[in-house]
């Protein structure tokens, strides 16, 4: 069998599944969202949002790319983080990084990987930031950890300089902001850092709301 019928035949599957133990399942999760949490997370395949936190649908709305970055000039990840913060009004945005990441760790050498070179830029930012720290860990696994952990600090930050989540401080005192870092050796999610709307903005992110 092709692969790709595989998902089809689990997806009936699936449904089958959910309408024994809910006739109605499908019915109630058309009507409406309203997700607590906006997810952003890595793109790779070994980090299922919804599994690893035991969420069901319609409780995370979910953005992914290569290594969960807040990209300033990112107009999709932009346009989520608005829809999910003014419209959605979810309680809390999570920035989950995992250590081994693919992104971190190219971003770490000098491999001319084409286009992606450029995405990976904002990771080679993270590193210089913080290159006093990550040159007194010796070079190898420990080093690309907390470079894994540094980038999830770093993203958060980056949704503290934007006006979307200033402004919604300054309007609700929400969302709250979560920096977490998976580890897929252990499937235990760690919390690195936690922002709320009493959190420091640099004053040269602050904008007069
Ligand atoms: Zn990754």
């Amino acid at each position: 069998m092709d692969s790709y019928k595989k998902l089809l035949l689990a997806n009936k599957a699936w449904v089958s599944d959910k309408l024994s133990a809910a006739p109605d399942f499908f019915e109630k999760l058309s009507a409406d969202q309203k997700p607590e949490y906006l997810w952003i997370g890595c793109a790779d395949s070994r980090v299922p949002a919804e599994e690893i936190t035991g969420t069901q649908p319609g409780q995370l709305f979910v953005h992914r790319n290569v290594a969960n970055l807040v990209v300033h000039t990112d107009f999709n990840m932009l346009s989520v983080l608005q829809y999910a913060v003014q419209v959605l009004k979810v309680q809390h945005v999570i920035v989950c990084g995992h250590y081994g990441c693919g992104g971190v760790q190219n971003a770490l050498n000098h491999r001319n990987l084409g286009l992606i070179n450029k995405w990976l830029l904002h990771i080679k930012d993270v590193y210089r930031i913080h290159e006093r720290e990550l040159q007194q860990i010796k070079e190898g696994p420990e080093r690309f950890d907390r470079m894994v952990e540094l980038n999830v600090v770093e993203q958060v930050s980056n949704l503290v300089d934007t006006s979307i989540i200033q402004q919604s401080w300054k309007d609700t005192g929400f969302p709250l902001l979560h920096g977490w870092v998976y580890d897929m050796k252990t499937g235990g999610i760690k919390e690195l850092v936690k922002k709320d709307k009493d959190s420091f903005v640099d004053p040269i992110y602050r904008y007069d709301l």
